[in-house]
Formats: C-alpha cells, structure tokens, sequence
C-alpha cells in the first residue's frame, strides 16, 4: 500500500493490493493532472533515411507529478486508456501538438499518437478538424499515429472515423506494426502513409538475428507495394542505421538521430528556416 509519508510505493502486502492501492492512488492524480499543468510533450526527430534530412517530429507525452516523479507513458497510457480519461488527454496532445507545428517550418511534420478508444467517437473527427482550423497547421502536416489493435474490435466506427480524416488530407502511419494482432485485411482497406517497425525488430536484427531482418525485408517489401513508406523506430546505433537504411527504410527514428526533445530545443531545430 502507499507510503503515508506519501509519493512511494512500498510493498508491504501482496503484489495484487499494491497494484490495485497504487493503480487507485495513481488514477486520482491522472485525473487532476491536466488542470493542474503537469503534462507537457517532448518530440522526437524523425529523418530521412537516406539523406538524414528532418522530415518531421512525433510528439510524446510526458507527466511530471509533484510528489511522484516523472510518470512514463507506458505506465499512464493504458491507465487512460482504462479509465476513459484518454480521450481529453489525448485531445490536449493532439491541439497542443498541432499549435506547436504551426511554428515550425514548412514541410516539418507532427506526428500524434491516437489510442484506439479515441477513434470510437465519431466526435474525434471534429476534434481533429478543430485543432487544424484553430492552429492554422495544413492537414498534410499531420500525422496520426494508430497501432493495429485498433481494428481488432469488431463493428466499430474506427474505420469510417479514419477514412473522415484522411479526406481532410491528415496523414496516417502504423505504429509499432508487427507487435500486435493482425490480419493484414485492414492494409488493404486503408490508406496508410507509412508503416512505422518497431525497435523490437531493429533491435534484434542488428543483434544479428536472421528472422528479424527476413522480417524488416518483407515489411519494407509489403509497405513499397502498397506505396506506403517505412520508418525504422529505435535506432540507436549507426551500424543500425546502416542496417535499416540497406534494408530499404524509408524513414529513421531513435536515440541515435535524437532523443525526444523539450518544446524549445525542438522549435529551433525545426523553425532553421525562419527569421525570428
Ligand atoms: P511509441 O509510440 O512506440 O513511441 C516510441 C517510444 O520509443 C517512445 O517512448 C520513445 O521515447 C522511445 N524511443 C525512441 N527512440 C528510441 C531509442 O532509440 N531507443 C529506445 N530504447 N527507445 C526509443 P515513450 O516516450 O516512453 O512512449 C512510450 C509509448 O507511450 C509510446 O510508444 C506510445 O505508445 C505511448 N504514448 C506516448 N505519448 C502518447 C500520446 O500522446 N498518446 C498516446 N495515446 N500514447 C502515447
Ligand atoms: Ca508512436
Ligand atoms: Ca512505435
Ligand atoms: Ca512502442
């Protein structure tokens, strides 16, 4: 159970209560954490592969809790997610990462993570069209982020959600693909800009695994066909970039171009064209 003293978690009862003392501790400040200013996004640089030009950004959300700490999002996310508390965090991401954009130069992209309980609102279509219209961001600036498992529920309107979006002329990419369920079916139906692989794969593959990088090929391979482009995620090393450029990559992401950046170290590398 929580630490009277109050901010860590020490486990004094079985693994389950702890879990669930600190699951309820945490959902309470998830819950007051946007009013109370203490999210706030970093990007990450995405480049070229072949010219490592900057292509674009993906904004990654980051909470700060006074007592807590920095909170990562793999821990906060699916509690949002769970707690239907997604949807207006997601829509601060989304708003605050296309006024963001709207500073930046010209074909300099923001890339925006959606969790798969956003697209089950047809309302989102409005929100989207909202954050381009009150940021002044051209849709073709925007890319969306959504990972397979959103079309693992059946009957759902995510497809027609999406197919709303992309007639504005927002960009969509496959987060983290080959990680979850997939039947291949929803590639066909639609209309993907790029396939995002994850760093589990590039990883592996530099690490020297034969399976790894038959995979990446035929990712690339399947991606090219359907005219989607390919971005490696993860790259850490230059011999990885090396690896994942030879394997056809379209687009790099990873530590080893840059880490996720603060607000302003991302605006001066983005806004080099500009005179301020
Ligand atoms: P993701 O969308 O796959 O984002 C990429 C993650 O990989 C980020 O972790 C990033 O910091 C990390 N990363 C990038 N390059 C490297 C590298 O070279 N090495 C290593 N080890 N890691 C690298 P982060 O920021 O902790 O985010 C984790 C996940 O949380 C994201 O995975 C995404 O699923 C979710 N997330 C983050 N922000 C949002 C958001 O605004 N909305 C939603 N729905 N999910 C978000
Ligand atoms: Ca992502
Ligand atoms: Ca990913
Ligand atoms: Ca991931």
């Amino acid at each position: 159970s929580k630490d009277a003293g109050g901010g860590t978690f020490h486990c004094y009862e079985p693994q389950l209560h702890v879990d669930a003392e600190e699951r309820r501790v945490l959902e309470l400040a998830l819950r007051q954490a946007l009013n109370n200013n203490e999210m706030h996004l970093h990007y990450q640089p995405v480049v070229d592969a072949r010219t490592g030009a900057l292509t674009g950004f993906e904004a990654l959300l980051r909470w700060t809790h006074p007592q807590f700490g920095a909170i990562p999002p793999t821990k906060f996310v699916p509690l949002a997610e769970e707690t239907h508390m997604i949807a207006p965090i997601g829509e601060w991401v989304l708003r605050s990462a296309c006024a963001e954009a709207a500073r930046w130069d010209d074909p300099v992209r923001v890339a925006v993570n959606v969790s798969p309980e956003q697209l089950y609102n047809p309302a989102f279509v409005t929100v989207v069209a909202s954050a381009l219209a009150n940021s002044g961001l051209p849709a073709e600036r925007l890319e969306l982020e959504v990972t397979e498992s959103v079309f693992m529920r059946e009957g759902t309107c995510a497809v027609r959600v999406l197919e709303k979006i992309l007639d504005m002329g927002v960009r969509l990419s496959l987060d983290d693909f080959g990680t979850g369920y997939s039947s291949l079916g929803y590639l066909s139906r639609t209309r993907f800009s790029s396939i995002k692989i994850d760093r589990s794969f590039v990883t592996q593959a530099a690490g020297g695994a034969p399976e790894a990088v038959a995979i990446i090929r035929a990712v690339v391979a399947l991606a090219g066909s359907l005219g989607m482009a390919t971005t490696a995620e993860g790259v850490e090393t230059e011999d990885e970039h090396v690896m994942v450029q030879q394997l056809g990559c379209t687009k790099v992401q990873g530590y080893y171009f840059g880490r996720p950046l603060p607000v302003a170290e991302a605006r001066t590398i983005a806004s080099r064209g500009r005179r301020a």
